[in-house]
């Protein structure tokens, strides 16, 4: 079966229904909102005959996965997971200044790229499948996260549970520019420290123990860890003091630090273990106050993306390239178990996070014809 001319043909439906999902705004602190978006495209999933799952939330919108084939029995081992999210970072009324238009082959709009063509993606490739009577080798899994954007620990365990089962995990994020795929993503520490001093007259600083000095050698001394070749550390946040006449008992700062690989998140954990008053009698504490994980180029990923760059060759002449990127998303948290996972599977664009967020017509038609043949021949 030739998917693009399929997908090509389709491409005027494809488009409405993203339009229709663009059109139901959904942030990841709007419950309500989001969950609207999800009945919208859960109704969707259901008619092509889909096991759909829902995993209620209180705070944030609702989860949901979404088996293809529709197992009566519990779901064996060596499944295709897919990743996607519904959320995205526009608020409400967003569409109003941003709205859904097409310019050339360019298509706008709020969440467009990230990534709610990533679901018209899924959606299409599993109701071509069905329709088409063509039944995949491998169970397939979707699943729609509802607080990628914000991260979210129910979130964390449900893909960790999921991605467990897996044997490829694919994630429809956007591609690097070019239509190049992502197998390498920076992990993310946020760390803040704390230092308790000692309060005195400015006139006599010496009878106190100052918190702000203390922080600030302390920051410059963290910031020796940014030698490492791509960790990088910003400090975003800094308080403390009372007065300019009394010596500070206490001060904060929060850090965001980012790194390639799981052996310098370790050299940080380390640094802040170690973590030693300059002044006498000066405390110091640290707290992660959250924590992603890297992806890095493990073997069973690099196995997943020959098989990829396979599969694409010989059914589409497409070559694909490669990249990695400093962002994390949920592809990071399948990755950090050893499972095969490969992102940037979804369409081709620019903007995201940003008000001219767009994505590239042409890539989301050649993007789920990719997708459909990936979830038959993996
Ligand atoms: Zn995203």
């Amino acid at each position: 079966m030739e998917f693009m001319h399929y997908f090509k043909s389709r491409k005027g439906e494809m488009l409405n229904l993203l339009k229709e999902v663009v059109h139901l705004e959904s942030p990841s602190l709007d419950k309500k909102a989001v969950d609207r978006c999800s009945h919208f495209i859960i109704k969707e999933f259901r008619n092509i005959g889909t096991k759909i799952i829902r995993y209620p939330q209180k705070d944030i919108g609702d989860l949901y996965t979404v088996q293809y084939p529709a197992l009566k029995s519990k779901l064996k081992k060596g499944s295709i997971l897919v990743l996607t999210h519904i959320d995205t970072v526009w608020p409400v009324g967003r569409i109003q200044n941003m709205p859904f238009y097409l310019s050339g082959q360019d298509i706008f709009g709020p969440g467009v790229l990230d990534m709610k063509a990533g679901l018209v993606m899924a959606l299409y490739a599993l109701k071509t499948l069905r329709e088409l009577n063509i039944e995949p080798r491998k169970n397939i899994i979707i699943f729609i996260n509802s607080a990628e954007e914000i991260g979210n620990e129910a979130a964390y365990e449900v893909i960790q549970k999921l991605a467990r089962k897996s044997e490829y995990v694919l994630c429809l994020e956007p591609s690097l520019p070019g239509g190049r795929l992502k197998t390498q993503r920076k992990g993310r520490l946020v760390i803040r420290l704390d230092v308790t001093g000692k309060a005195a007259h400015a006139g006599s600083p010496e009878k106190g123990i100052n918190a702000i000095e203390e922080l600030m050698d302390q920051l410059r001394s963290l910031k020796k860890l940014g030698r490492t070749k791509g960790t990088t550390l910003s400090t975003g946040l800094i308080s403390g003091g009372e007065k300019a006449n009394i010596v500070a008992e206490k001060s904060s700062a929060t850090m965001d630090t980012r790194f390639w690989t799981n052996m310098h998140k370790q050299k940080i954990l380390n640094a802040l273990r170690q973590l030693k008053p300059v002044r006498p009698g000066a405390k110091i504490r640290y707290t992660i106050e959250s924590s992603t994980p890297p992806m890095e180029k493990t073997e069973a990923s690099m196995k997943l993306l020959s098989l990829i760059r396979e599969i694409a060759g010989a059914s589409f002449k497409m070559s694909l390239e490669e990249g990695k990127t400093g962002g994390g998303s949920d592809a990071s948290i399948a990755s950090s178990l050893g499972i095969a996972t490969i992102d940037g599977l979804g369409p081709d664009g620019e903007g995201i996070h940003a008000e001219n967020e767009h994505l590239v017509l042409p890539s989301l038609i050649q993007r789920t014809a990719l997708l459909t043949e990936l979830l038959r021949q993996l």
